[in-house]
This record gives structure tokens, sequence and C-alpha cells, in this order.
């Protein structure tokens, strides 16, 4: 069976190295390549510190194809994608298409497979934010419809989907939990400190989604609020390229207890997610990862994917008001949860995925 993997940006490659090395331990077991995996990097992100050293850390197998295909609109950047996929799957002929989360990447790799009536497995479906500005929320929507399998991660995608009519559309619906679940457990033994000097204590910040970065007022409440709560405690900034370059146009000034640092490898990732106290982001993955090293997140977002988060009071959407942040932020620091809970599956997610992909073909 041949699986193409069309992958291009950072929670992308740290999803399907999980699934890469459920495949390799497929095989291993069945003592053959039952399953051949050829990956495609559409190089949507391509910084050695987004990309390379993804590949790297958690072993993900060389891309077959490099697409070098980035800054661009998001019509021209996924009509290029379109056609360059096209153009290897025409090649390749893969019996599926397996595409993560909701870049443009994800829905390019998924339209062109569809075109050429080549089954699409897509993992984190059914995650809707409700919030159709969002780019992500178009292209998780439509890879959803082309989709033969949606491997969701939770009760609520299951939800979204039934509430959307496919009971009638006849795709798999198949709940496998959360790949990221899976990665985290797999490389928090291996986790390394950032090479920057890390406070003792200190709250974990992440900002990169473009409604927050190209957004002069909403970018201003953020970092207004960050700066007080920096009067109090160290905040470790991991800076996307995007972010970076929006503080300096609008020539915002960060506290000296702010820690921006270059964006950093997952194992470092890890070592920060477990060594801080909380997390405040706008990333869609770091909310569950600061669930699964149990601290409670701040959300900057005035929507969420992980509902299940903020139901259970693990996670808090603060938007991008200063008083709305620093209220919530003083708010959280009293609270004592218990993290016990299991959200987001055992562990198995990525298993249940390769099982899924072989059973359907026969
Ligand atoms: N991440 C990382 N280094 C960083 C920032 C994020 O390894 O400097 C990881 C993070 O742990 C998570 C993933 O990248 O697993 C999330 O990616 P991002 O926030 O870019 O995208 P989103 O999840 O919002 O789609």
């Amino acid at each position: 069976m041949k699986i193409v993997t069309v992958i291009g940006a950072r929670p992308q490659f740290i999803k399907s190295a999980a699934v890469s090395k459920a495949i390799i331990d497929y095989n291993k077991e069945k003592e053959e390549d039952v399953i051949e995996e050829i990956i495609v990097h559409t190089g949507q992100h391509y910084d050695a510190n987004m990309s390379d050293v993804f590949f790297e850390q958690m072993h993900i197998p060389k891309p077959k194809y490099q697409l070098d295909i980035n800054g661009l609109s998001h019509g021209a950047m996924t009509g290029q994608m379109l056609e360059a996929v096209e153009k290897v799957l025409l090649e390749e002929k893969p019996d599926w298409v397996l595409v993560h989360g909701d870049t443009n990447s994800t829905l390019a790799g998924a339209l062109a497979a569809k075109k050429l009536h080549i089954k699409v497995a897509h993992v984190e479906a059914g995650l809707r934010s409700f919030n159709d500005k969002m780019p992500e929320e178009t292209n998780r929507i439509l890879t959803d419809r082309m989709s033969s399998i949606l491997f969701v991660p939770t009760d609520s995608a299951i939800e979204n989907l039934k509430n959307e009519g496919y009971d009638a559309i006849g795709s798999s619906i198949i709940k496998n939990g959360d790949v990221m679940y899976d990665a985290s457990l797999e490389f928090t033994p291996f986790a390394q400190k950032p090479s920057q000097d890390i406070p003792k204590n200190f709250i974990l910040c992440t900002v990169h989604r473009a409604e927050n970065t190209d957004d002069e007022k909403r970018l201003r409440g953020i970092f207004d609020a960050l700066n007080e709560i920096a009067e109090d405690t160290a905040i470790v900034l991991p800076l996307h390229p995007r972010t970076k370059s929006y503080i300096e146009k609008y020539s915002i000034k960060l506290s000296k207890n702010i820690h921006a640092i270059n964006p950093v490898g997952y194992l470092e990732m890890l070592y920060l997610l477990d060594n801080c106290n909380m997390v405040i982001t706008d990333s869609g993955g770091l909310q569950k990862e600061a669930f699964f090293f149990n601290n409670l997140c701040l959300t900057l977002r005035d929507d969420t994917e992980w509902v299940e988060l903020v139901h259970h009071g693990f996670n808090t959407l603060v938007g991008a008001d200063r008083k709305t942040i620093v209220s919530a932020f003083k708010n959280a620091q009293s609270e004592n949860k218990d993290f016990s809970m299991n959200l987001y599956g055992e562990g198995d997610a990525s298993n249940i995925i390769v099982n899924a992909l072989v059973n359907y073909m026969q």
C-alpha cells in the first residue's frame, strides 16, 4: 500500500512524525514493507528552525519531494501547491493521500488527490472554530468534505460533522484521539533545555495567528498585557518570524522580562512545556500541549476548535484585549485543577490511523 503524505507547516511535521513512526513500526511488526510512505514537503514553512529541526529531532523520513512553495498569497500558494502535488500524484499513483490539520498544504493535497480519484484521509478532522474568517476554517471544512476517512480527535468533532450532515455522506469517521498526544508521549523523555537562558519561573507564550499579528490593535493589546504580566513573572516567548516582523513594523516595545527567543525545536518546546507555570498562546497545538503538561492555558483568540479544554476549565479564551488577558491571568493563578482527565486518547492515535488505512483496502 502506498501513502503520499503532504505536509508543509510546523504543526504538520509534528503530527506526521507520529504517524510515520507508526508506519515504520507496522512494517517492522509484519516483517515486510506493507506500507510505503512518500513524504511531500510543500515548503510552506522552510526556515531551519521552522522545518529542518523537526525532521532531525523527530526522525521524520526525508521528503522525496520538496516543492519550495512559500511566501505567496493564500490563493497563489494553494494554487501552486495544487499543481505541484498533482504532478507528484500522477507520478506516484498512491492508494492514499494523507493530510494533517488545516493549512493551505492540507487543502491543496486533498484537492489534488480528490480530482485524481485518489482516496484522502484527513487527520484532525471535524474541528471547527465557527470563525469563517480564519483561513484554517475554510481549509478544514473543504478537506473534510473530500476525505474518505476522517480521523477525528474528539467527541465535539464528531458532533460538528453530524451537524453538517456527514451521516448521509458515506465517509468513515473514526475517533482516534490526538496524534500530538502520541508525539508528546514519545518525545518527552528526550526533552532538551534550549540553548538560550531560561528563567526558573516563567510563563510560556507564543503568538503567530494572522488574526493577531496582522491587526495592529490586537497585537498591541496582547503585548500591552504581556508587558504588564511580565512585571511579576518572566515570560519566555519563542518568536514566530511573522510576529517578529509585525512587532518591528508597529514598533511594539517588549519588557525586559519577556525573553523573546528564536522559534525552538520540538524537544526544546517539550522542555519549556514541562517547566513553565502557565501557557499563553494563540496556537492550536499548544492549547492541547499545555493540558498534556498539566498547565492552564490562556488562549489569545475569541474562539477555539479545542472546546473541551474550555468546557472543563483548563483553557480560557481571552481574546486580544489587555484588561481581559491580565484579569484572566490573575484568576488563573489561584486555580488548582486536576489534569487527570483523558481528553485526547490513549497515545495510540497514530496506530489507529495506520490500521484503519490498511483495513479499508481489504
Ligand atoms: N512549536 C515548536 N517550537 C516553537 C513553537 C511551537 O516546536 O517555537 C510546536 C508546538 O509545540 C506545537 C506546534 O509547534 O506542537 C504548534 O505549531 P503552531 O503553533 O505553529 O501551529 P498551530 O498548532 O497553531 O496550527
